[in-house]
């Protein structure tokens, strides 16, 4: 291993007589070994790259020092080449591989190797600097592009989120990525697309539902913040943690996805461990979740505008055929007791003016939804709290329906504290019981039963709440039609097989006042015939 013509380096040795103060000030590792690996150069850049002092460093192997454990072999091998006078295929090069520190994390480095001859033998020299940040942002920019590109070319919002979490996965080295959207509707989070390392079993891990508040996406989306777990076995409160710590894995970052101040879901990684520091991961992952959010919202702008479509043509169908029938049995009705007025007994007349008010209401009411459903998306659908009594209205709302209960021989059973106070607007809080019963009993064939319980209970954060719910033993909603049940014109298969009249309008009121206090109400996913909606609602709604 000769090196004939060196190029002299120093040019006056009275100023530079001392070249070892050079590599002792360099700002570059510099790290010497013999031919048998020993350290033989350390200098202060190398403790701080390194964390080995230069009393813990000399004299020791380099390949146990500073090499992770599965490249040891491999730089053994080179070595015994090149100190059997072999080709150094490494020499005089610019590399850049991955370095072991004292406390026992792997970072990425750029180093040069060169040899010089002793009369010892061969010395090899190295420099070398620690390159995380350059190679962390070189990473990060490229998950930015693939998202980016992703979401560019993705034909729906499934694809566009396939692409997202395979771009975490695969750039990021991270062994799972998840994202998860909020549905609205059954009020929990969906795993809209998962993405795992080839070869990981993801076991009781791979769930696609959570309830709000579950899990690291379930928490994501309650705290509304970024959220990171050092360590998924000591999170011992959450099943999901133990499932991902019984397959391996040990940290998980989420952050979450907004759109404006709306949380539309998280994104989700899983990892063995964290190469990169918390803020600046979820720096990464909180640009990220924003490119999702936007192209959610614009998605979903798209989808409104085809919506809105739609929409004016349901209005149209809508009011030709909900609005024409009772006109028409109204125009044929009183043209009937016009013709006949002479020859009617007094109980056909009133038969027939029954027959106009029972119509006429059918109008009243769906005169008045369709204001109620003007005013929520013009957003002034007003609410006028008071201290009142959800028992007292309820019960005026049983009796009220007492005619079409007995007309269809129907058992309704209130189970009802004599009082329930609380804070709410009275008025639209009987418009939601009125709603409730109205498709109770009209869903309900003849000799059904209606059960209306409410009670007060006091949760887990300490919130009086009251629980209200109206079952019935009726026609029932089948599970297809259950997630699009609040959208505005939205009627069940089961109600239109039976041609039973009504305007899908009334749900989406009802959800929008028991949301305007602060409260939910879902659909009970019973099994078997029957229907029961159910109402959580604040004592006192939060300020
Ligand atoms: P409408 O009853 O006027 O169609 P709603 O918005 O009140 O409108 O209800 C929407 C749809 O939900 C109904 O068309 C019906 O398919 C279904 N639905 C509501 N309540 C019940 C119920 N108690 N039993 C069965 N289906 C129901």
């Amino acid at each position: 291993m000769g090196r004939p013509d060196v190029t002299p380096v120093i040019c006056n040795h009275q100023v530079l007589h001392e070249p070892e103060a050079v590599l002792a000030a360099a700002l570059e590792a510099y790290v010497a070994i013999d031919s048998t690996d020993r350290v033989v150069g350390w200098n202060a850049a190398a403790e701080a790259t390194f964390g080995h002092s230069h009393a813990e460093a000399c004299g020791r192997e380099i390949t146990a020092l500073i090499i992770p454990e599965r490249f040891r072999d491999q730089h053994r091998a080179g070595l015994r080449r090149v100190a059997a006078g072999g080709p150094g295929r490494v020499l005089g090069q610019r590399l850049q591989l991955n370095a072991l520190h004292r406390d026992g994390h792997e970072f990425p480095i750029e180093m040069t190797l060169t040899a010089t001859d002793t009369p010892g033998g061969p010395v090899f020299h190295a420099f070398a600097h620690d390159v995380t940040t350059a190679v962390r942002a070189g990473r990060f920019s490229a998950v930015e592009t693939a998202v980016s590109r992703g979401l560019a070319e993705a034909e729906s919002s499934g694809a566009a989120a396939a692409r997202v979490v395979e771009a975490l996965g695969v750039k990021m080295g991270w062994p799972v990525a998840e994202l998860w959207l909020v549905d609205v509707d059954r009020q929990l989070l969906l795993c809209a697309a998962r993405h795992a390392e080839p070869g990981r079993r993801l076991g009781a891990f791979a769930i696609d539902e959570l309830d709000y508040g579950m899990g690291l996406p379930g928490r994501v989306h309650g705290e509304r913040r970024p959220l990171w777990i050092p360590d998924l076995a000591a999170d011992t409160g959450s099943v999901r943690s133990r499932a991902a710590a019984a397959i391996g894995l040990h940290v998980a970052v989420g952050v979450p996805i907004w759109a404006g101040s709306t949380i539309l879901g998280a994104l989700c990684v899983y990892g063995d461990r964290a190469e990169d520091p918390e803020d600046t991961l979820t720096g990464l992952l909180s640009g990220v979740a924003a490119h999702v959010g936007q192209y959610l919202e614009r998605r979903r702008a798209e989808e409104l505008a085809v919506e809105l479509a739609r929409t004016k043509d349901e209005f149209l169908a809508l009011v030709t055929h909900e609005l024409r029938n009772p006109l028409t049995a109204i125009t044929a009705t009183a043209a009937m007791v016009s013709e006949e007025t002479g020859t009617l007994t007094p109980q056909e007349l009133g038969r027939y003016l029954d027959t106009i008010t029972r119509n006429a209401q059918r109008l009243t009411v769906m005169a008045e939804d369709l204001l109620d459903l003007a005013r929520l998306e013009s957003g002034h659908l007003a609410i006028h709290p008071t201290a009142v009594d959800l028992a007292g209205i309820i019960d005026t709302a049983v009796q009220a329906v007492a005619r079409p209960v007995a007309d269809k021989n129907l058992t309704v059973t209130v189970t009802v504290p004599p009082r329930l106070p609380l804070h709410a607007d009275p008025d639209r809080l009987r418009q939601v019981a009125d709603n409730l019963l109205s498709n109770a009993i009209k869903y309900t064939p003849a000799g059904g039963t209606i059960t209306v319980t409410a009670g007060t209970r006091t949760d887990d954060d300490g919130v009086d709440r009251i629980t209200w719910s109206v079952a019935d033993s009726g026609i029932g909603i089948p599970p297809a039609d259950r997630p699009r049940l609040f959208r505005r014109f939205y009627r069940a298969s089961s109600a239109l097989d039976r041609r039973i009249p009504g305007t899908g309008l009334g749900l989406v009121i009802t959800r929008a006042i028991v949301e305007r206090h602060q409260g939910t109400i879902a659909l009970a996913d019973q099994p078997g015939p029957g229907t029961t909606f159910t109402i959580e609602l604040p004592v006192k709604p939060p300020a």
